[in-house]
């Protein structure tokens, strides 16, 4: 789960991490309310969006009056804000930041996140803060630097001591870093973030170590740990049928491809994908729809899949293990036809039944194209598909 910049701040501020003061708004009066208290003589007036790259696209303005904060945020809320992480067709602005200004000497990135290869928490830093991380990793990786924190000994002030060496921090500035460091890997451990990025990580005019941004994705397996957490899901900034899918506790991924899948198992959904790709094809999703594929979770799963407008047909690929076939079979048949299924639907099922299963929808009269296995169901959905786009 990702949250928006100002709750991002709002939390490491509860973990003693510097951040500039700043008010959401929601209305003019509300910015205009922000900027008196604040009091100027510069205030930022930032779109709160789950994307980054807001300040190129327009979403970041840096002002020196209250009329200014009042009319940069009639331009900003509310409108279409597209930046290079949220697609062509932007995202609605529905909520504006209001903070004071800092005086930027010098901008650097700092993250810290979950390495599933060490099992540990890296700390990702570059004196190249400010612009696109990506773009810096691909013109200047030797840029970027990482190094990792034991768990077990956690963090210590000689990893602070690193980070300034590595960002070119000087005297009274090591201390600021060693803080930093430990307040934010408190806060990462505690929170149980998955992610944490600052970019950029300010030095001011006065000599301070700032977070003038600040990115959280949390670990969405530990949430229930973290009910005020939870409470911070902004369902606006979320993919309408991933939400739509959690609520039928299918898991469920939206991607660019036409070719919807329906798989049982995470681990047989990947390889779906997998196999779909090496035929020629392009997924449309993920989607698993777990251990008990009944007759309703399967039509949730027909209808979210048949919801994206990309999706030229469907690839069902279900082991029957606890699962019997025929019971599956029956599934598939009613929801294909209470979505009333207009795109090519291969099926491959397997395990216990599968004679029966296969019987059942042979003799469905719905035109189910049978795969007798993996590969053979992926060339059919792919050549099914590919025969609609020559059509
Ligand atoms: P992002 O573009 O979505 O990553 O949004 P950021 O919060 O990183 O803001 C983008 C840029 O706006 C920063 O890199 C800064 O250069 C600039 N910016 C943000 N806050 C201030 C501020 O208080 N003063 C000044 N001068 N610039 C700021
Ligand atoms: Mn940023």
């Amino acid at each position: 789960m990702n949250i928006h910049e100002h709750q991002a701040k709002d939390i490491l501020k509860s973990f003693g991490v510097p951040v500039p003061t700043g008010f959401v708004a929601y209305t003019e009066k509300e910015a205009e309310d922000a900027a008196n208290k604040l009091g100027g003589p510069v205030w930022v007036v930032k779109a709160q969006i789950h994307a980054g790259g807001r300040g190129k696209g327009g979403g970041v303005k840096v002002v020196k009056s209250v009329a200014d904060v009042k009319a940069k945020f009639n331009d900003i809320f509310g409108m279409q804000l597209v930046t290079h992480q949220t697609g062509a067709e932007g995202k609605k602005v529905q909520r504006v930041y209001i903070e004071e200004g800092a005086d930027i000497k010098r901008e650097l990135y700092l993250s810290l996140l979950v390495d599933r290869g060490n099992s540990r928490v890296n700390v990702v830093a570059s004196t190249e803060g400010g612009m696109d991380i990506e773009e810096v990793a691909a013109s200047h990786p030797e840029k970027i630097v990482a190094f990792s924190i034991d768990p077990v000994q956690g963090v210590q002030a000689y990893h602070g001591r690193k980070l300034a060496e590595i960002l070119g921090l000087k005297d009274k500035l090591v201390g600021q870093a060693v803080k930093l460091l430990a307040g934010l890997y408190k806060a990462f451990l505690e929170s149980d973030m998955a992610m944490l990025e600052i970019n950029p990580l300010i030095v001011t005019g006065d000599g301070k170590l700032l977070p003038l941004d600040a990115k959280v994705g949390f670990d969405d397996n530990a949430l229930f740990r973290h009910p005020a957490i939870e409470a911070l899901r902004d369902k606006s900034e979320e993919e309408a049928s991933e939400l739509e899918a959690a609520e039928h506790s299918l898991n469920y991924v939206k991607l660019s491809g036409n070719i919807g899948c329906m798989v049982n198992g995470a681990g047989l959904a990947m390889a779906t994908m997998d196999i779909i790709q090496l035929y020629g094809g392009t997924p449309a999703n993920f989607l698993d729809v777990g251990g008990g594929a009944t007759k309703e979770r399967v039509t949730a799963a027909f209808k979210i899949i048949l919801a994206d407008t990309n999706v030229k047909g469907i690839f069902v690929n279900i082991f029957g293990g606890i699962m019997r076939c025929d019971i599956i079979a029956e599934g598939i048949i009613a929801a294909a036809k209470e979505v009333k299924l207009s795109v090519p639907l291969v099926v491959r099922l397997e395990g216990t039944n599968v004679d029966l299963g296969k019987k059942i929808l042979a003799e469905s009269g719905l035109p189910i194209i049978s795969g007798d296995n993996l590969a053979d169901g992926a060339a059919k959905i792919v050549a099914a598909v590919a025969v609609l786009k020559a059509a």
